[in-house]
């Protein structure tokens, strides 16, 4: 289709990259998606017969068929049967890893196809799949930065990314050290996080922080505010969560606590200490669930592993390398624990639900056998289907609450006049069926469209 502006997109979902000529008319391409029914963000009613007018990268105007005109030489794009919503948000994906199991022979093999191939292969099939902003939570300085500038220069396609570079821990493990970094002293961890700021990357990544000193811990923290970067830490052990919470995290990652049954009541009720204090905002947390809890049905189903949709952008001879490693989900030294922890999930989630905390939508995505292009909409669906969760609150999740913690909320997140037009839609109801956001048939992007 070509645009007004003179900006060639291919609908071949092979080519991808906008190319728009020099000679560019000021005049803006306006797209009309008219007709499907729309989740705005906000979480009231869905709009029936909606239309959305959009100019240029933006949202100009959102009304009903009948009321609100469509211009003339606007690209008008069907959204009958549809439910149209806002880009998913992703809060936590790895693009420096693509589903292979033995993270030691990647991060040797790797590293130097990580900018060039693989963060921008993964970047792309998250996009494909509908998510048009994500939080990268760990990988390479500079291929970090790179890639996200790219993305946002419109070079390559994938979606706008927040990222936190590496991850600030204690020590870094053997042969992780491009994307894990150390700290010894609360000096070395203030540079440490001034560093990343200087570099520009969008928030902190914080693991191992029990084994920190406090003075340590305090100074990423502290440093990190300063720099206007939030934190995001894990809470795999109940000493991360204390911590965390005495220190300022704004946002813990994953439902942790191994085998154990459930979260103590001495952490539940530091979480709820600080959940009771509104002059702070929302304590926010990104459970990842559904890569724990579907283990035991993907390694009895495997079909899904082998969908093309995660080859996208991947040379043959990784993907070759990928498949090998992951030939027999049964035998994953990775996994075998995770049937006991299966069991667990269920008392942890509704634990933080009662809490308080506002949970957001994030996957791991890229971690043994999750890939980039199904892990958000896997988690949207255990966490409707099995955790229980309305879906608009879980759509939510995915939308407004990750533009509000990245603070963008004034340019993303909903679809409202004003903001930029990240768009997906899918045919039939995702507020009964949520698992129709898997196959999702429109894809915008500050106007552009992918899909
Ligand atoms: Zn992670």
């Amino acid at each position: 289709m070509m645009h007004k502006t003179g900006c060639w997109i291919t609908a071949v979902i092979l080519i991808l990259v906008p190319i728009c000529s020099a000679d560019a008319q000021p005049e803006r391409n306006m797209m009309a998606l008219v007709g499907g029914t729309l989740i705005d963000g906000f979480g009231s009613h869905p709009l029936l017969n909606s239309v959305i007018l959009i100019s240029g990268q933006e949202i100009s105007a959102v009304g009903q068929v009948g009321e609100l005109p469509i211009p003339a030489g606007a690209d008008v794009v069907s959204t009958e049967g549809m439910t149209v919503l806002p880009g998913l948000w992703d809060m936590h994906v790895h693009l420096m890893i693509n589903g292979h199991s033995d993270y030691e022979h990647w991060d040797k093999t790797y590293p130097g196809s990580f900018g060039s191939v693989i963060m921008p292969a993964s970047a792309k099939q998250l996009l494909l799949a509908g998510v048009t902003s994500a939080r990268d939570l760990g990988a390479p300085l500079t291929e970090s930065i790179a890639v996200r500038d790219a993305i946002n220069r419109g070079e390559i396609p994938g979606p706008t990314l927040y990222m936190s570079g590496p991850f600030i821990q204690k020590r870094p493990y053997p042969g992780t050290e491009a994307f894990r970094w150390g700290v010894e002293g609360a000096a070395d961890a203030r540079a440490k996080v001034q560093r990343l700021a200087a570099a520009g990357v969008d928030l902190i990544k914080l693991i191992d922080q029990d084994q920190m000193t406090m003075d340590e811990l305090r100074a990423v923290v502290d440093e990190a505010h300063a720099q206007g970067l939030t934190v995001a830490a894990h809470a795999h052990r109940p000493e991360e969560i204390r911590r965390g919470l005495e220190v300022g995290v704004d946002c813990f990652e994953h439902t942790g606590l191994a085998t154990a049954p459930e979260y103590q009541s001495d952490v539940m009720a530091l979480i709820q200490e600080r959940t009771a204090q509104m002059n702070l905002g929302p304590l926010y947390w990104v459970p990842t669930v559904e890569v724990l809890f579907n283990y035991g049905y993907v390694r009895d189903n495997p079909e899904m592993l082998d969908d093309p949709s995660w080859q996208v952008g991947l040379p043959e001879d990784i993907v070759a390398d990928i498949r090998a490693s992951i030939a027999h989900p049964d035998r994953l030294p990775y996994f075998q624990i995770t049937p006991d922890r299966q069991r667990t999930l269920k008392r942890k989630f509704q634990q933080l639900q009662a809490s308080g905390v506002k949970m957001l939508i994030g996957t791991d995505s890229g971690i043994p056998m999750k890939f980039h292009s199904q892990s958000t909409w896997n988690e949207l669906d255990i966490w409707v289907r099995e955790m229980g969760v309305d879906p608009m609150e879980a759509i939510r999740s995915a939308t407004y609450w990750p533009a509000v913690v990245m603070g963008v909320a004034d340019e993303v997140g909903t679809v409202t006049a004003g903001k930029k037009a990240d768009i997906i839609a899918v045919r039939g109801d995702v507020l009964r069926y949520i698992n129709l956001l898997q196959d999702v048939d429109i894809v915008i992007k500050h106007g552009v469209r992918y899909r």
